[in-house]
């Protein structure tokens, strides 16, 4: 297989960076924090079914530094088209309004990397409003890194930090080969509304948590093919959820969300980001 540059940053193969977080710098939870959350998620007294809309707001932040990094009015658009086919039919919505975009230079929060004081710097800074607001970061990023974000939980603790983070070559029409048609940002805004990867916890009973996803031991990428022995699942007789987009396929092979995946996000919205349902 061939070499795989992506952020400044070569890659021996695709599985090499698949190994490595595929760019998604989103912090496993610990299991202090999965327990916590399935304890306030199980204390619920009420159905995903009874929730009908949630619209999401978006505010688009854009760090640029000498020339670069700058997202056209188009890239925005095509990107919130991009989330709104990823969610059609799941009563999930993303609304974007060209007055809520703020473009601000800064070379060192363009290279800011997760969990960084350029990170913190930025987001104090810059953040609007979290309780109604997606706050969609794009910059450069630390090299190698495609984006990353919170969980909802997390909205709590630190509510400056809350958002997605992407590096700004994967809004459709940017030049990160491979990973340019937005689906960075379906797959760490199924983070940030709560969602683990497809893989997570290997084979071990609880995984992602989500009963229709399959469990499969590792991360699939690239452009898999169903049947293939290859897609890691724990069951052989069954088939690793390869097309998902909380796993690590190529962006023109991601297109599916579980009808259970879409009712956790749905339980987490109720629980930590309610501001964002339409009575
Ligand atoms: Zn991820």
């Amino acid at each position: 297989m061939g070499k795989l540059l992506v952020n400044q940053v070569e890659f021996a193969s695709i599985q090499q960076f698949s190994k490595e977080g595929r760019g998604c710098a989103t912090a496993h939870p610990n299991h202090y924090q999965i327990k916590r959350n399935d304890d306030n998620l199980r204390a619920m007294k009420v159905s995903p079914a009874t929730l009908k809309t949630i619209e999401i707001n978006v505010q688009f932040l854009h760090i640029t530094s000498n020339g670069l990094g700058h997202i056209t009015e188009p890239m925005r658009l095509d990107q919130i088209a991009v989330l709104n086919r990823a969610f059609a039919g799941t009563d999930i919505s993303f609304k974007y309004l060209p007055t809520n975009v703020r473009e601000i230079e800064n070379s060192e929060w363009f290279n800011m990397d997760m969990g960084s004081d350029a990170e913190h710097q930025a987001k104090h800074t810059l953040h609007a409003s979290p309780e109604r607001n997606l706050n969609l970061y794009t910059a450069g990023l630390a090299a190698g890194l495609l984006g990353w974000a919170t969980f909802p939980w997390e909205l709590e603790g630190d509510r400056d930090r809350d958002g997605v983070v992407l590096q700004c070559d994967t809004l459709p029409g940017g030049t990160q080969e491979r990973y340019n048609l937005g689906m960075t940002a379906v797959h760490e805004i199924g983070h940030w509304l709560g969602l683990y990867h497809t893989f997570q916890g290997g084979c071990d009973a609880f995984g992602d948590h989500v009963d229709d996803t399959v469990a499969h031991r590792a991360p699939n990428f690239g452009k898999p093919v169903p049947g293939d022995a290859q897609n890691n699942c724990c069951d052989t007789n069954q088939q690793a959820p390869i097309f998902n987009y909380m796993n690590y396929v190529d962006d023109d092979t991601m297109n599916e969300f579980t009808p259970q995946q879409i009712d956790r996000i749905k339980m987490h919205v109720i629980r930590y980001r309610p501001g964002f349902i339409v009575k």
